[in-house]
């Protein structure tokens, strides 16, 4: 037999399947979707099997063994890494690699470089049933790699186990014994317990394999899922959904197989109740369902509700797991234990059989679409597994894209509703020209009606949500000598000051030095840092209202794992009446006794050079002042600005999205945007910038050539991060009504490049519906 395997090696220019031949005692067991281990030239890399067939072929190498006992992929999965190799233009390689928990991709090369795997070792074959010496050499080296050589032994390394100890008969211990008497006693009031407990007691292991000789208790090896809320209790509440809500839940109970319909419901109008409800009707049937969320609204207050409903029928993948954790869930999903999986973009590729709904909730984020290889977008391909499974797609949103508005309003999605806040109105917003405030002599971020509103909410034990739109804003150092800004001397952009360790660095390629004490251009000074940061808005709350308890998030607060979650604990229990945060506090909070909001330079996303920031700004000030007012008590929000009569920030504090949507729709249009066009962002990097330009025509006038109808090109031209880590960077755009058309072309385009680019000549990358323009 021959197996077609996908490796994973970044040499490779070519992207297709190497043929191995497959020892006998593999025959019975291979199947596609399986991980191998293959020698590649001089390595031995992880390879995915894609397919297999019949003969043999003079001078292929056997393939070295299995890391599966059953694959890894299904069938469905191993189609759609093709869809997203077509649709993304990567190798099938990164799709189907794209598909698997951390833990199961280490590079095998890396781990084991140089060794060699004994003869007949493979998967699903416990240690202890090797000979002796080559027990030994497994070991040593799985030593080098707790993860990878594992799955040749009988489990995964990384899963943690405990012992079941439960009581039999505790007559049968004697009375002389008094360990085992004070566990036997123990064991009376809690008849089953884990030997990680009782071991407290000081019992050691002999004398507990001599109760169970004895057979006064029962020991059994347990495997313990890594379950961070394995705590919370199943409530089936049930709710009883207000109209809109059921009529929502009708709808995507009787759509089509593979209908997409778009929820667009305000903030607090019970979107969530309506994924529930929808959920538990389709785990009701017998089905499976995803609900995909951005990584920042995957809080647990969002997690809680849905162990809640479900249970231990839940899988939660996101990124505060551990490795091993989301190892954990992933098994889980696919030995079928689960019937609801939560989680962020890469949930998408959940292994699950039969699914009866997917959700996207928050639909226009744009984490949603991954910025490095494979460059797909989660609603892509939730679409494409609703189709193959025959089931809908919900997009959920307070403020869609305008890509989905857009199809909807011509009846490619079908259009659902929830246009009121459950039990409550919406929160007034006031515009606040801060233009005024600065003529009134105030320089603080704080205008003085935000100042007194905070005072009177703490007054009246009431919480503030306060964000700074930081996003395009940054701490840089500036001479006022001279003029001369500090940058990246790899990277064409300006060092960022950080206040701890009074140290500026490069947010692109790492690069980090002291602060200076004076300009290292002209020796002045008069050097300092522009630009606000949290800490200082922190600083300047204090000075004015000292006795506010203040919690601050930012990137700085949340570095450590877990640190966002207890932040967001604390202030849930009211240990602080602020929460002050960047983005990462705008979405999913749902903190009833929050009844003021406010948001400092709401318009400082709105100066990017990316045809998305009106969008992004509309969405922030809408989605954050959203968290006003989602209890009893009323809310209102107060957005801070400099372009207090920009349509943004007029339509956002209106909470009128539709005059946002067709306002911006004409403007998309003038420009040649999307959701009028398709964009494809083409990049060239080299250590010469000529090289980059050159390659860059190069690649413009072979694209002309082909003839792509209804297709534009703009540039080349200078990127706008022109050198990132020593490379000098050259775009094009590529614009066309007819992806289908364009996106072989391309993939021609490149193919025709690999060599040169495997050579390191340059660097080429395309990304297809681009959504960070750098
Ligand atoms: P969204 O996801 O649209 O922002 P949520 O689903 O979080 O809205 O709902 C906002 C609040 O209103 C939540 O506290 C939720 O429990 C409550 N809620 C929404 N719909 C109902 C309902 N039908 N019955 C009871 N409470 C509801
Ligand atoms: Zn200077
Ligand atoms: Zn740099």
């Amino acid at each position: 037999m021959i197996a077609h395997v996908h490796v994973d090696a970044p040499v490779i220019t070519i992207d297709r399947p190497f043929d191995y031949e497959v020892p006998p005692q593999f025959e019975t067991l291979i199947e596609p979707g399986m991980r191998v281990s293959v020698p590649f030239g001089s390595r031995r890399l992880l390879g995915i099997v894609t397919g297999v067939s019949e003969g043999t072929r003079e001078g292929l190498k056997p393939l070295e063994a299995l890391l599966d006992e059953e694959s890894s992929l299904t069938d469905e999965l191993l189609d759609l890494s093709t869809h997203v190799k077509e649709t993304t233009l990567c190798f099938r390689s990164s799709a189907l690699l794209a598909m698997l928990p951390a833990a199961l991709k280490v590079s095998y090369d890396k781990e084991i470089k140089g060794e060699t795997l004994p003869d007949g070792v493979r998967a699903g074959t416990h240690l202890s049933e090797y000979p002796k010496e080559t027990q030994s050499i497994i070991l040593a080296l799985a030593k080098k790699g707790d993860i990878l050589l594992a799955p040749v032994l009988k489990e995964k390394r990384t899963v943690k186990t405990d012992l079941v100890i439960e009581l039999i008969d505790a007559t049968l211990i004697p009375a002389r014994a008094k360990k085992q008497q004070e566990a036997i006693k123990l064991l009376k009031d809690v008849p089953r317990m884990y030997w990680s407990s009782l071991r407290q007691i000081g019992l050691s292991r002999a004398q507990l394999q001599k109760m169970e000789s004895l057979r006064a208790v029962k020991v059994t090896e347990v495997e313990l899922n890594r379950d961070p809320y394995a705590t919370i209790e199943q409530v089936i509440e049930t709710v009883e959904l207000n109209e809109s809500q059921a009529k929502a839940v009708h709808a995507i109970r009787d759509a089509e197989a593979g209908e997409t319909l778009l929820l667009h419901g305000v903030t607090g109008s019970g979107k969530t109740e309506v994924y529930l409800e929808a959920i538990g009707q389709v785990v009701d049937d017998g089905k499976q369902a995803i609900l995909l969320v951005p990584e920042i609204s995957l809080t647990p207050m969002m997690v809680k509700r849905f162990k809640r409903r479900f249970g231990d029928r839940v899988a939660v993948l996101h990124s505060a797991l551990s490795q091993g954790e989301k190892y954990d869930e992933w098994r889980k999903i696919k030995r079928r234990e689960v019937d609801v999986v939560v989680g962020a973009r890469s949930a998408i590729f959940a292994p699950l059989e039969n699914i009866g709904l997917i959700i996207l909730d928050e639909e226009h984020e744009t984490t949603y679409k991954q910025e490095e290889n494979p460059r797909y977008h989660a609603r892509d391909v939730a679409i494409w597994r609703a189709e193959y499974h025959e089931c809908p797609v919900v997009l959920g949103s307070a403020t869609p894209s305008l890509e989905s508005y857009a199809r909807a309003q011509k009846g490619v999605y079908r259009y659902l509703q929830l246009s009121e806040r459950y039990g409550g109105e919406m929160p007034p917003v006031h515009i606040i020209d801060m233009r005024r405030e600065l003529a009134k002599g105030n320089t603080t971020m704080f205008s003085e009606d935000l100042f007194v509103a905070i005072n009177d909410r703490i007054a009246k034990k009431e919480q503030c949500v306060i964000l700074l739109n930081r996003r395009g804003f940054t701490t840089f150092v500036m001479c006022r000598d001279c003029g001369e800004g500090l940058t990246c001397p790899h990277c064409a952009v300006n060092l960022t000051y950080h206040q701890h360790g009074d140290r500026l660095k490069c947010h692109y390629c790492g690069y980090e030095i002291g602060m200076p004490s004076k300009c290292p251009t002209c020796d002045s000074k008069k050097i300092k840092q522009f630009g606000t940061g949290t800490q200082k808005i922190e600083t300047e709350l204090l000075n004015r209202i000292p006795e506010a308890r203040i919690i601050r998030m930012d990137q700085d607060t949340t570095s450590r794992k877990g640190s966002h979650e207890q932040l967001l604990k604390r202030f849930e229990d009211g240990e602080a009446d602020i929460l002050l945060g960047t983005q990462m506090i705008a979405k999913g909070l749902d903190f009833p006794n929050v009844t003021l909001v406010g948001v400092l330079a709401a318009d400082a996303t709105l100066g990017m050079p990316d045809f998305r920031a009106t969008e992004r700004t509309f969405q922030l000030v809408t989605q954050v002042a959203g968290r006003a007012g989602r209890g009893s008590l009323p809310g209102e929000a107060y957005v801070q600005t400099y372009n207090p009569d920009h349509y943004v920030i007029e339509t956002a504090s209106e909470h009128d999205y539709e005059s946002f949507y067709a306002r911006e729709m004409q403007l998309r249009q003038v420009g040649n945007h999307p959701p009028y066009w398709y964009v494809t962002l083409v990049t060239f990097a080299a250590e010469s910038p000529l090289v980059a330009q050159a390659e860059a025509e190069l690649f413009a006038a072979d694209f002309v050539e082909a003839h792509v109808a209804q297709s534009r090109l703009n540039g080349p031209m200078p990127a706008p991060l022109s050198k990132l880590k020593n490379l000098f960077r050259y775009q094009l755009f590529i614009k066309t009504k007819h992806p289908e058309a364009l996106y072989p072309v391309l993939a021609t385009l490149q193919q025709a490049r690999a060599k040169a680019i495997s050579k390191k000549e340059y660097q080429l990358s395309i990304d297809v519906n681009p959504y960070v323009f750098m």
